[in-house]
């Protein structure tokens, strides 16, 4: 099992075995939902929840 810090509290986080970018963990210590967004070092980061605004952004584009 590999673990990395919570961005949240500071804790180390399971992250299992393989982890990914884009695999989402939840922190044990503070509850904090995360994602991995990097894996040497592996970092954890708060998943993106804006989606309306991402779909606007898009069909803006096109
Ligand atoms: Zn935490």
């Amino acid at each position: 099992m590999k673990t990395a810090v919570c961005p949240d509290c500071g804790s180390d986080v399971n992250v299992g075995s393989q982890p990914r970018v884009g695999k989402q963990v939840v922190c044990d210590s503070c509850g904090a939902e995360l994602e991995v967004v990097w894996l040497d070092p592996i970092e954890l980061d708060y998943p993106m929840m804006d989606f309306d605004d991402y779909e606007e952004l898009s069909e803006d584009e096109r």
